[in-house]
């Protein structure tokens, strides 16, 4: 199966972009290549970015950010606007091209974009609400404020399995705040953030705004590791696995800048006995398979009262069995590839090491089909009543454990007893169950969910988790905060000089 990219995106085009790949080109660290992961098709080569062009990006957005800060932020918001409406307009070619370069069914490419749209509407009318406060001084004839200032350029790294809404919930937030971006996207998806970066930056210098939506490609070594250092970049926010966020998270820190990890997720759904079941699977089936379980909330842990346990299990198994697998473009498909062929040589070390940890495997296991596309089974594996290992540690694929409870602090520990903080979810008809969940002594996570799965965010909440997952918060709420520097400032419309806390130095 050969596919063309979506048309009117300007990749054919784009001086980044080697199409049709010359083979000579192969090998020389100067390109990367965007595969199909459904075929292995090679889509097209990219140049890569090297110290030199690095240089000349971040001299654009340090300037961009001089000019760009001092513009009013309703202003802003209208580049934002305007850049939400181009995203409109290109929805279809974006989502499809998406799904051809990291393998999400269609629908949920399309989502993804949408997830920008969506956010770039919040931003708009965030733009007119960077509330500061005031407080009361002590002190007569003072006042005391709090002003939200622009932070400078950002360094922006992105994972391969949400290509275009993370930089999406960055940007847009980022936008209005008055920062400039400086990209950088996973090599997995290189296509998807040409594509997106040139819409915004289109836009923005339509309007007269240049230097705001910048972007590099390239290796970690090379350019990842220089913009984590890079002390012009006063925040980076990282999005990956949390062996990524702990290196980049200690050499921000080591220059004392901020960072806002979203890192890996290990989430469980708590089903209880007076769940409505058929809630239940759809809301499981669609989590746990979903983006063919490459979604950082992917339900990875069933955790099933003990009396009902097995007929929930055969009713996923009998659901498992029925899944479509295959081109991610074609009509019906739920489940399309994972990224890489080392994703499925990790699915396949996890099932072993699942088995002689003694898991049972109750539905699939196995790699699917026989091109050379990187499919695989959607697969249930029971845990044993001693407890798997193995379910500590997130593999990037659609495996879900399965464990027993008799009581809802059983239940709660073992939600809590991983080392990651992502998503949570529990089944339930009782309010009391519920808010016990949602309580200060139950699920640890930064997401909570009652009568739904773990995955499927809405951008009006502030996104994020705790633990080994980062800590990190974006999107909607207050989490336009983290963009911003905090300015708190004292003004004495008197004549006399005061001190506080009654101090006097005379
Ligand atoms: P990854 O950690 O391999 O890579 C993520 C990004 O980090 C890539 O852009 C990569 O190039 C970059 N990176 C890696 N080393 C770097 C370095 N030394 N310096 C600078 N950049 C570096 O993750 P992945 O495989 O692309 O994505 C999957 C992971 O991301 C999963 O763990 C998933 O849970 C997580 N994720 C988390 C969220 C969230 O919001 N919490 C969202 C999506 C994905």
């Amino acid at each position: 199966m050969h596919r063309t990219l979506p048309a009117g995106l300007g990749l054919e085009t784009h001086p980044r972009v080697v199409f049709p790949v010359p083979s000579a080109v192969s090998g020389n660290g100067a390109f990367a290549y965007s595969t199909n992961p459904a075929t292995g098709e090679v889509l097209a080569g990219i140049r890569l970015d090297d110290e030199r062009s690095y240089e000349t990006v971040l001299g654009r957005a340090s300037e961009g950010f001089l000019r760009w800060r001092s513009i009013p932020a309703p202003v802003r918001g209208q580049v934002v606007r305007a850049i939400g409406e181009e995203l409109r307009a290109h929805k279809e070619a974006l989502g499809e091209l998406i799904a051809l370069e990291v393998g999400k069914i269609r629908a949920e490419g399309l989502g993804e974009v949408q997830e920008t749209i969506d956010i770039a509407d919040f931003a708009v009318g965030l733009s007119r609400q960077l509330y500061g406060k005031t407080m009361p001084s002590e002190r007569a004839d003072h006042v005391i404020r709090e002003h939200w200032h622009p932070l400078g350029p950002i360094g922006v790294i992105t994972a391969f399995n949400f290509p275009h809404a993370v930089w999406g919930w960055n940007a847009m937030i980022g936008a209005v705040c008055g920062d400039t971006m400086v990209w950088k996207p996973s090599l997995l998806a290189p296509l998807t953030a040409l594509a997106t970066n040139t819409i915004a930056q289109r836009v923005a210098e339509g309007l007269g705004h240049s230097g705001v939506f910048e972007l590099v490609i390239g290796t970690d070594a090379v350019i990842g590791e220089r913009l984590i250092a890079d002390r012009r970049l006063p925040l980076v926010s990282a999005t990956g696995s949390c062996r990524m966020g702990r290196h980049v998270g200690s050499v921000v820190a080591g220059r004392l800048g901020r960072t806002l990890l979203e890192l890996g997720g290990n989430n469980a759904v708590i089903v209880e006995p007076d769940a409505d079941l058929d809630l239940a699977l759809r809301a499981i089936v669609f989590s746990a398979v979903g983006t063919a379980g490459q979604r950082c909330t992917t339900t990875r842990r069933l955790i099933a009262h003990a009396s009902i346990v097995d007929p929930l299990t055969d009713r996923l198994a009998t659901a498992y069995r029925s899944i479509r697998i295959g081109d991610p473009l074609a009509e019906g498909t739920l489940v399309g590839p994972l990224i890489s062929a080392s994703a499925v040589e990790a699915f396949e070390r996890a099932i072993a090491r699942a088995v002689a940890e003694g898991g049972k495997v109750v539905v699939g296991g196995k790699r699917f089909g026989s091109g050379n596309g990187h499919f695989v089974e959607p697969t249930i594996i029971r845990a044993p009543a001693s407890g798997l290992p193995i379910a500590h540690e997130e593999t990037f694929a659609p495996i879900l454990y399965v464990f027993s409870y008799r009581t809802l602090d059983e239940a709660l520990a073992l939600n809590n007893g991983v080392s990651q903080g992502l998503s949570s979810a529990i089944l339930t008809g009782s309010n009391r169950t519920a808010e016990r969940f949602l309580g200060p002594a139950g699920t640890d996570c930064g997401l909570a969910y009652v009568n739904l799965g773990t995955s499927g965010a809405e951008i009006g909440g502030a996104f994020g988790g705790e633990k080994d997952t980062g800590g990190g918060r974006e999107s909607g709420s207050d989490a336009w905060k983290a963009y911003m520097r905090r300015q708190t400032s004292t003004i004495n419309y008197g004549s006399a000089f005061t001190l506080a806390q009654g101090i006097r130095f005379e």
